[in-house]
C-alpha cells in the first residue's frame, strides 16, 4: 500500500482568549516570546508573559511554580533566561499549557502540506504535527481531500477511511499524529 505523509503546519500561533480586568471583558492575548524567571534560593518560578492585545495589559502564564532550583538543568534555565524562541513557541503552541493557566485557546490557521491522494485510492496516510494541536482529524481529511461533510461522513462509515488505530474519526482530534488507512 502506497504511504504518504500530510504534515500539518500552522499559520499563526494560537490565538490566546482570557477575561482582562483593565478592558472589563474577555480579550486576545498575544505571546510576547518573553520569559520572566524569579529566581530565589530554595525556589525558582518561571513564566511566559502574554499581552492583551488591546490594551497591552500583561498576562503571566506559570511555566514552573515553586521547584526547586536544582530540578532544572542548567542548559534549560539558559534557554528560559535567553527567551529561546523555540522553547517560546512551544509554550505558546500548547493548548494544554494554556488552559492548565486558564486559558481559552481557538484553532490556529494551518496549511496541510503532502502529496495529494487521488479519489478513491488506496494508501496509509500518516497526518502529524509538531505541536499537539486539538483539530479535529475530519476537518483535516475534509480540507485535504476537498470533500463535503457528507461525502465524508459516508467514506467513514463504509471503511474507506479508517483509523489505524480503530480512532472514532467523526470525533477524533489529531493531538500530534494519527495514521489513517483509504482504502
Ligand atoms: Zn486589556
Amino acid at each position: 500500500m502506497k504511504r504518504i505523509r500530510w504534515e500539518v503546519r500552522c499559520l499563526s500561533p494560537l490565538p490566546v482568549f482570557r477575561y482582562c480586568k483593565k478592558c472589563g471583558e474577555k480579550t486576545e492575548y498575544v505571546c510576547s516570546g518573553r520569559f520572566r524567571i524569579n529566581a530565589q534560593r530554595k525556589s525558582l518560578d518561571i513564566w511566559l508573559i502574554y499581552k492583551c492585545r488591546r490594551c497591552e495589559a500583561t498576562w503571566n502564564a506559570a511555566v514552573y511554580s515553586r521547584i526547586s532550583p536544582q530540578s532544572l538543568d542548567t542548559e534549560l534555565l539558559d534557554r528560559f533566561s535567553a527567551n529561546d524562541s523555540a522553547l517560546a513557541q512551544q509554550y505558546a503552541m500548547d493548548s494544554r499549557f494554556l488552559h492548565q493557566n486558564g486559558a481559552k485557546t481557538k484553532e490556529p490557521s494551518y496549511e496541510i502540506i503532502g502529496e495529494d491522494l487521488s479519489s478513491g485510492a488506496a494508501a496509509e496516510v500518516k497526518i502529524w504535527s509538531r505541536y499537539p494541536l486539538p483539530l479535529r482529524v475530519s476537518a483535516i481529511v475534509r480540507g485535504k481531500l476537498g470533500i463535503s461533510r457528507e461525502e465524508y461522513d459516508r467514506r467513514v462509515s463504509e471503511g474507506r477511511i479508517s483509523g489505524a488505530a480503530g480512532e472514532d474519526l467523526q470525533k477524533c482530534r489529531l493531538g500530534q499524529k494519527i495514521t489513517l488507512i483509504f482504502s
